[in-house]
């Protein structure tokens, strides 16, 4: 098999698996909630986890789909080592599911819609950000202080996958919150 066939293959599974997160986050447009889905692969491509946004149902912001996935994932594997697993989101995460990432050891993730107020790629550079403890450390002179954990392991970040469909979810429910307000 050819690099380049195995490159294809893999971007074709990519968007497959993307797909199973998006009908995540279906379902949690069905349930009024901001429409993220989130899945998790073992090291063999299988999904582990399948989970979306319930932060209403649950009434807690951790219950993220990244959070949900994270957690069932540990349980199926009995293991909160997810080393040689990957992420797949629908939306870029938040700092505080990236961190979770992060300790939680994955491999890799990937998302698909930029989240330019939350996403945890925008914390440092943006001033609106609701993140902002590291800045506060960073202007009481701890500057250069590591924006996450340090574990030496940093999962594997690629973007863009399925953006459109993750982003027209988005649309739909916020045109519907915005319908419901007038
Ligand atoms: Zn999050």
């Amino acid at each position: 098999m050819s690099t380049k066939h195995t490159k294809k293959v893999f971007e074709v599974t990519q968007h497959s698996i993307m797909k199973s997160a998006l009908t995540e986050a279906a379902k949690a447009l069905n349930k009024d909630e901001v429409p993220i889905g989130a899945v998790i692969i073992n090291k063999d491509g299988n999904i582990i986890a399948r989970a979306h946004n319930l932060t209403e149902h649950k009434h807690t912001q951790a219950a993220h789909a990244e959070v949900l996935a994270i957690e069932k994932a540990g349980k199926k594997i009995g293991d909160w080592r997810l080393e040689g697993c990957w992420l797949y989101v629908t939306l870029e995460p938040c700092a505080m599911c990236y961190n979770l990432a992060v300790l939680s050891r994955l491999d890799g993730i990937v998302y698909g819609a930029e989240s330019p107020l939350f996403g945890f790629s925008k914390v440092a550079e943006n001033d609106a950000s609701p993140f902002l403890p590291h800045k506060a450390l960073a202007q009481g002179g701890h500057s250069e202080k590591p924006l996450v954990y340090n574990s030496g392991h940093l999962p594997a970040i690629i973007t863009g996958i399925e953006a459109e469909a993750a982003a027209m979810l988005l649309k739909t429910f916020f045109k519907r919150q915005r319908n419901k307000a007038e």
